[in-house]
């Protein structure tokens, strides 16, 4: 049942609406094939404006308006309504040339307040929430080019505390990301020790790279993305499928994943196309302005 109900959740306009948390799976469904495009527009891109305030002014219905004077299109929603039966094949031709409303269609698990159903779930088949990104968006937020990002980074204290394992990683100062993994880092240090293990010798921040076997430039590339533990991780792409399954699998802590998220850091665990070392600074999909939430 869960599973169903994660499945219509990634079936997208439903997930970014106020009823999703009441409708039965079948309502919801019903409302989502008569729901247009602006369901995302309105509610969600709000919720894009006021995650990002330094750097974004407003929106219309169809556009996104920058402090810095760029106006960009919202696009129309592309995603595929059967998402759910895509091959991976299929889906990363859609992530190519996903518009900026399709990077807010699937809503990311919201973290329980309450501490209710605290666990993580097999993601169902190409619910990646987040995974989905407009690139210009992100060129724009923290620079075009290598050079550009590079004029931003910062060096963050990872482990300040603890001697043996402090070291230096470089993020931006846009929206303030050094600070968010700053304080990442200091709740994290004081996990007990038995976390150590998956904090010390993180994998990498900035990189300007493409995400493997894509023309995408991966998140790393902006300075707004923290890789750990490459020793406990676990990545889709590692496992050649012939029947195109990539069966979950993760060995990363809630506890270490929660704090990322508490400071705008979403999840590569929570995709099924799963990268479960990957952390990008993604505060849009950590609010309920829209009204999102999970089944
Ligand atoms: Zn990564």
């Amino acid at each position: 049942m869960l599973h169903l109900a994660r499945n219509l959740a990634s079936t997208v306009i439903a997930v970014c609406m106020m009823f999703v948390s009441t409708a039965t799976p079948k309502r919801a469904l019903a409302q989502n094939a008569s729901a247009g495009a602006n369901a995302v527009s309105r509610d969600c891109v709000k919720r894009l404006v006021s995650a990002y305030p330094d750097v974004l002014s407003h929106s219309s219905e169809d556009s996104l308006y920058w402090r810095n004077g760029v106006v960009m299109p919202l696009g129309g929603l592309t995603i595929p309504k059967n998402s759910q039966v895509l091959t991976t094949q299929e889906w990363e031709g859609f992530l190519d040339k996903a518009t900026l409303r399709d990077q807010l269609a699937q809503c990311y698990p919201q973290p329980q307040s309450n501490g209710a159903n605290d666990s993580i779930e097999a993601p169902s088949r190409n619910f990646d929430p987040g995974r989905i990104r407009y690139e210009p968006f992100f060129r724009t937020m923290y620079g075009a080019t290598e050079e550009e990002v590079g004029k931003h980074l910062a060096p963050v204290r990872w482990l300040a505390n603890i001697p043996e394992a402090a070291k230096n990683l470089l993020v931006t100062t846009v929206n303030g990301v050094n600070e968010k993994l700053k304080a990442v880092s200091d709740e994290l240090e004081a996990l007990p020790p038995e976390y150590r293990p998956y904090l010390v010798e993180p994998a990498g921040t900035f990189k300007w790279r493409t995400i493997a076997g894509t023309n995408r430039q991966s998140n790393h590339s902006f300075g707004a993305a923290i890789d750990i533990a490459i020793k406990f991780s676990d990545y889709w792409h590692w496992k050649v499928s012939a029947e195109d399954q990539y069966p979950y699998k993760n060995r990363i802590p809630l506890a270490i994943v929660r704090i990322f998220e508490k400071h705008g850091f979403i999840w590569g665990g929570r995709w099924y196309h799963y990268d479960t070392m990957h952390f990008e600074y993604r505060p849009e999909l950590l609010t309920k302005e829209c009204g999102c939430s999970q089944p």
